[in-house]
């Protein structure tokens, strides 16, 4: 009998040749719960939420049954892991179930993340435990409540069976939803193989479904290289915007789309400083807060490399090619300037660039680290302080010497007053500086008692705080203030 849960898969993937992928079901599990389901999200890709929270759909959810129209295949990818080519890598322990589309006219992957072993497993257990599963769900529905380009979580289920990680912990699957599942390393895969004919159908297939703009011009894979570069400049601009630090900046887990994917030890900052590193496994600080864009160029210069010989075809000639990537290349770094300094103009109420801006806000930044002021509420408490310089008193003391931002905010103040329109000005430094991040420490301890107790609660109610990151509401202190001297996490873990 055909399930009740209709997702209208499209599998386009499944169409490219079986290299590509390997096509296997996923593995059932022991006994699987919901834990979350995203009822806003199921709208908006045109599924039935009630569905999909009924025992079938949460089969299905489970990997424990394959939905009507899905073909699930792990994709196979290469990637640098922390600057270290690994020429097979793939989904371990992923499978992509297909395609909807959107109620936007968009296609999304679903994919089902810890649903087993697949021939790409190498050593791991092609299972993720809950507490990962659930961070994911928290910082990508997080980073989509704040306007940044995810992946999003669908839904959470608990396996019913345990994993071994540093002891035994609940298990569970995350349904991911994507724009695809498209990395710098799937392009690798095959120019390490020498297999250019493989190169040229993944870049058509990335034109196609991400920049068909691309496709109209002279010169296509040029274009899809220039794209990805600009998504990607805008993109990082915007986690340094927000004190963001991915952890895990591989080449696998960088997506072609431009979205934001595979959270893993990532964090956000509290107290600002730019060399902040979190990720447990980051032992050289490759991906520190403010080597995130020079990892990502490292990144999208491997892009460039795989995309090579198209594109030295397509310009004529080697040297024509190489210098056509290379320019693209060096469109990074301005394009990632130039959106950072807008997106600061933004946080600090300074709507028409002038000269001076740059040196405006790095010097706040400089005062910030030097004072170790919490990232999210310096730039949350400007808002106020934006309007009324009696509100610079709650700013000041976030400083450990108020007095450096007391200089910092006379100069501030003195810009601010050369533009009009104050409140407008606010209202847009409200959407620009977060009053909800998902702090270190709120993310601990929700995983901590959802997989150590099965309590949901504290998982619950910072989901919900963070799905609103731009509402001053008083009765959520406990999100907006940073953790307490014992509460602090220094690592994070994947
Ligand atoms: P990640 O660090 O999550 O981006 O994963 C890097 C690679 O390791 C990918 O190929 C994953 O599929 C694989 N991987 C991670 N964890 C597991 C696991 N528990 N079992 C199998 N493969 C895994
Ligand atoms: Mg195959
Ligand atoms: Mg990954």
């Amino acid at each position: 009998a055909p399930l009740p849960v209709h997702f209208g898969f499209e599998n386009t993937y499944a169409r490219l040749p079986e290299h590509f992928y390997a096509r296997l079901n996923p593995t059932p599990v022991a006994a699987p719960r919901l834990v979350k389901l995203n009822v806003e999200l199921a709208v908006k890709l045109g599924l039935d939420p009630n569905a999909l929270a009924s025992p079938e759909g949460v089969a299905i959810l489970a990997g424990n049954r394959v939905a009507q129209g899905s073909e699930p295949l792990a994709m196979a990818y290469a990637g640098h892991q922390f600057g270290h080519f690994v020429p097979q890598l793939g989904d371990g322990r992923a499978n992509l179930l297909g395609e909807v589309m959107g109620r936007d006219g968009k296609r999304y992957d679903i994919q089902l993340k810890g649903s087993g072993p697949t021939p790409f497993s190498r050593r791991g257990d092609g299972r993720a435990a809950l507490g990962p599963v659930l961070r994911e769900y928290i910082v990508s529905e997080a980073m989509a409540a704040m306007g940044v380009p995810t992946t999003r979580a669908l839904a959470a289920v608990m396996s019913g069976e345990e994993v071994m990680r540093e002891g035994f912990m609940p298990g569970g699957v995350l349904t991911r939803v994507a724009a695809s599942h498209l990395r710098v390393g799937t392009f690798q895969y095959f120019a390490a193989r020498g297999d250019t004919d493989s190169v040229r159908k993944l870049a058509d297939y990335a034109i196609a479904r991400h920049y068909p703009e691309a496709a109209e011009t002279a010169g296509p894979y040029l274009a899809l290289l220039t794209g990805v570069i600009g998504r990607q400049a805008r993109l990082v601009a915007q986690w340094m915007m927000l004190g963001f630090i991915h952890g895990v900046m591989n080449t696998d887990n960088t997506s072609i789309s431009g979205e934001t994917i595979d959270y893993g030890p990532c964090a956000f900052l509290e107290a600002y400083h730019p060399e902040k590193v979190f990720s447990s496994i980051d032992q050289q600080s490759r991906y520190a807060y403010d080597n995130q864009p020079r990892a990502m160029l490292w990144n999208l210069t491997r892009l460039a490399e795989s995309l090579l010989p198209l594109i030295v075809e397509e310009q004529g000639g080697e040297e024509a090619g190489l210098a056509s990537a290379k320019e693209a290349l060096a469109g990074f770094q301005p394009q990632f300037e130039a959106s950072r300094m807008a997106g600061l103009g933004r946080k600090l109420g300074l709507s028409m660039e002038q000269e001076g801006d740059a040196a405006l806000a790095l010097d706040l930044l400089e005062r910030m680290a030097a004072n170790e002021a919490d990232f999210t509420l310096t730039f949350r408490r400007l808002c106020d302080a934006a309007l009324d310089a009696e509100a610079d008193g709650a700013v000041r003391v976030l400083f450990a010497v108020p007095e450096a931002y007391d200089v910092w905010a006379a100069q501030w103040r003195s810009r601010l007053r050369e533009q009009p329109g104050a409140a407008e000005r606010v209202a847009a430094m409200r959407h620009a500086n977060p009053a909800i991040v998902p702090r270190n420490h709120l993310v601990e301890q929700a995983l901590e008692a959802a997989a150590g107790q099965e309590d949901f609660t504290l998982f619950e109610g910072l989901l919900e705080a963070v799905c609103h990151p731009f509402e001053d509401r008083p009765e959520l202190t406990k999100y907006t203030t940073p953790a307490q001297p014992q509460e602090q996490v220094r690592y994070t873990f994947c």
